[in-house]
């Protein structure tokens, strides 16, 4: 892949970055985009109906087995080479900040340590009453298996449509949006926020926003790079010309 000189030159100068990724940089594992069409028995539903706290509350069963059957999905997905050349860029900038859309965990399996997961973690559950964490759970059970503290129903460790960011990680996000010299937004349609605005605190202290995506999306006219294609090409290629390695 042929990358701008300039842009070459620019990362390689780099010391702090930070990157945003959504569910694109996991399409290569398998695990399919909140855009692409659910498959079979879940055709009927769309994510936005299933992925909320009012969905929890009307049919807890349905919107548990969802996401039973994501988690198991995520717990058999292998890292694709964008998480490994993401794990590598970290090795090379001193200042690097992983912040993800996505709740598979495998960034972390990839060895990416600075990670901030803005919407949780598909692989826990919580009580949904008292917020403790069972160390394990009936995962197919007739009815949602409840909490050994309070009686609650468990529900998964994820931030549902219409809930707020973990604070802390909102602010971890945003300081090192702001730290960063460069903004790599990786595999995301953009659409959800915050995370779709966090570009801008970079943009605003001069930083440069780089897009990796298959196709352009609503961001595409305000980065100052955009790499279209799949990530698993693009990423390793962007990193062996910056880097020198794969
Ligand atoms: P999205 O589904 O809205 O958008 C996916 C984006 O990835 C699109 O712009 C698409 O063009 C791009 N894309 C698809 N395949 C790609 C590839 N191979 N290389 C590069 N880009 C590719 O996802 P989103 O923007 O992350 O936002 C939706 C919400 O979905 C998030 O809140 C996230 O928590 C949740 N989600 C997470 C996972 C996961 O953890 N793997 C999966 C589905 C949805
Ligand atoms: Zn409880």
């Amino acid at each position: 892949m042929e990358f701008p000189k300039e842009l070459i030159t620019f990362l390689r100068a780099v010391s702090s970055l930070a990157v945003l990724t959504g569910a694109g940089v996991s399409a290569e594992s398998g695990l399919a985009t909140f855009r692409d069409a659910q498959t079979g028995l879940w055709a009927r539903f769309r994510p936005e109906e299933l992925a909320t706290p009012k969905a929890f509350a009307r049919q807890p069963k349905l919107v548990w087995d969802w996401y039973a059957m994501r988690r198991a999905q995520a717990l058999a997905a292998k890292p694709n080479p964008a998480h490994w050349a993401l794990a590598e860029m970290e090795r090379h900038v001193p200042d690097f900040t992983l912040i993800t859309q996505n709740v598979d965990g495998l960034h972390q399996a990839a060895g990416s340590r600075n990670v901030v997961p803005l919407h949780g973690n598909i692989r826990r559950v919580r009580c949904a009453q008292c917020g403790f964490y069972p160390p394990s759970w009936p995962e197919d059970s007739e009815q949602v298996p409840r909490c050994s503290q309070c009686n609650g129903l468990l529900r998964p460790d994820v931030v549902w449509f219409g809930e707020s960011l973990p604070s802390w990680a909102l602010r971890r996000a945003i300081q090192a949006s702001e730290r960063a010299q460069a903004f790599l937004i990786v595999g995301t349609s953009a659409l959800v926020q915050p995370a779709a605005s966090l570009w801008k605190f970079c943009a605003q202290q001069g930083g440069t926003v780089i897009e990796v995506n298959l196709e352009r999306t609503i961001l595409s006219d305000k980065v100052d790079y955009g790499l279209y294609g799949p990530a698993g090409r693009v990423l390793p290629a962007l990193v062996e010309a910056v880097w020198g390695v794969t």
